[in-house]
């Protein structure tokens, strides 16, 4: 199909409807991107910043039910559900908790190491191209161990990634860990460490992106909210807005947690749950690590960027929760003193939060809404929207444009659920 100067509207101006709407300008389309708050307003703007390659397997993992339900009795604990009568909710956490298994994490892991792969090689290739200011650094990732028995414990876990997925960690003693991040502190049992990983300071990723779009001519229209589709048979031919319609030839739907608002609309179920996590930035610590880190035994995680440096953490299902609790915040602080000699740096200059798109599977909804041919959903990133967006972008761009698609897109399909 020949693409240019057709028109296409994409919802969403997260880094998913932002690598969405390169990707599509690139292949010639005639790009508006329609934002209801500003760009970077959701949970693309105080993430963590990993692009994770290593991050294979699905949240449901086997015995992650057990882990679960002990962390929701625990005090402090940075999982927690507020209990309510929402039926979407719990038929979300029925279905995870029957993919807490060997078959399903298996099942589900290709397609998302398919679309991280794809990305990491995208990103690459996009900052070869262009010139974005997102402090890109490739040192890798650290997952950082105090006991020695989860240490070891990750043995297993290494040998099926390196097995079954080509993903094998380096174990680091407590020596070799204390040599390479002397901002640790002393006494800690050791590390897994994933050299594949890369990190990027996500909200400058967002502006960056932003400018080189707007050089590219795409529209964007913020404080614009989508409320429906005015359609003609199987077909959208335009977004219906808070500001008006906004006509085109096709349509992406890059809505994040929002996109089950859309659902009725799009006529498809979307069991998407706002998985809510906090951020603090600051200004490096005196004594600040090199390579970003992830405390598995706190579940926090730090990232130290060439302008500053973030802690994050907690996966809290309490639906649209705008709240900012000073309790989880703390969670941060301490899950990051437990390990660094330095472990923060105080004015905070941003306390954030932001709701991940969660699907009980891991894996997003990159697929065609069954009822109009033209709209195209790329939602449901869970944890690796950042990891995933530069490969999301171009099977969107490819889907949309009837091209054949660079990975498979079958684990992506709607009609899962
Ligand atoms: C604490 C934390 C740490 C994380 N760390 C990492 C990490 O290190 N690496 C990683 O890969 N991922 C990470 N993530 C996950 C990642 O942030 C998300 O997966 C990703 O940002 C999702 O991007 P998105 O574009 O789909 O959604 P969003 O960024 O939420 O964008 C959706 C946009 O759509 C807009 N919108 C919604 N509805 C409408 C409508 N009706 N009309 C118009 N606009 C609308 C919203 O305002 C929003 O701006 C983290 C998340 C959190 C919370």
């Amino acid at each position: 199909m020949s693409t240019s100067g057709r028109r296409v509207v994409v919802v969403g101006g997260g880094v998913i409807g932002l690598a969405s709407a390169y990707a599509l300008n690139r292949g010639g389309w005639d790009v508006t991107i329609v934002e209801r708050d500003v760009i970077g307003a959701g949970a693309s703007h105080g993430n963590c910043g990993y692009i994770c390659p290593s991050h294979v397997l699905p949240l449901a993992e086997p015995g992650v039910l057990g882990k679960t339900i002990k962390a929701l009795f625990a005090k402090n604990s940075p999982f927690s559900i507020k209990p309510r009568l929402d039926p979407a909710l719990w038929s979300w956490l029925l279905n995870f908790a029957r993919r807490c298994n060997e078959r399903d994490m298996l099942a589900a892991a290709p397609g998302i190491q398919s679309l991280l792969n794809s990305s990491f090689a995208e990103y690459e290739a996009m900052l070869q191209r262009e010139s974005l200011d997102c402090e890109w650094e490739h040192v890798g990732l650290l997952y950082v161990y105090k006991s020695q028995a989860l240490l070891d414990g990750f043995t297993e876990t290494d040998a099926l990634l390196s097995r079954s997925f080509q993903m094998p960690a380096e174990r680091l003693d407590a020596q070799a860990l204390a040599d390479l991040e002397p901002a640790l502190q002393d006494g800690l049992a050791g590390a897994w460490y994933y050299r594949c990983d890369a990190h990027l300071r996500p909200d400058r990723l967002l502006s960056s992106l932003r400018r080189l779009l707007e050089s590219r001519g795409v529209t964007i229209r913020e404080g614009c909210d989508v409320t429906g589709f005015v359609r003609g048979g199987k077909q959208a031919q335009a977004v219906a807005t808070s500001t008006g319609e906004i006509p085109a030839d096709a349509f992406v739907v890059a809505t994040g947690a929002l996109t089950p608002f859309l659902a009725k609309h799009l006529g498809c179920r979307i069991p998407i749950q706002p998985g809510k996590g906090y951020s603090l930035t600051m200004a490096k610590p005196v004594t600040c690590p090199k390579i970003p880190m992830i405390f598995p035994e706190t579940k926090v995680a730090i990232t130290p960027f060439q302008s500053g440096y973030r802690i994050g953490s907690t996966m809290e299902f309490a639906g649209y929760d705008t709240s900012i609790k000073q309790p989880r915040l703390q969670i941060l602080l301490e899950g990051a003193k437990a390990y660094l000699r330095d472990p923060y740096r105080e004015p905070f200059e941003e306390t954030w939060y932001g709701w991940r798109p969660m699907t009980y599977d891991s894996l997003p909804i990159i697929d065609r809404s069954p009822t109009m041919d033209n709209v195209l959903i790329a939602a449901g990133h869970n944890m690796i929207g950042l990891s995933m967006a530069a490969g999301t972008g171009r099977l969107v761009a490819e889907l949309v444009s009837g091209q054949a698609p660079h990975i498979d897109p079958t684990p992506y399909r709607v009609g899962r659920f």
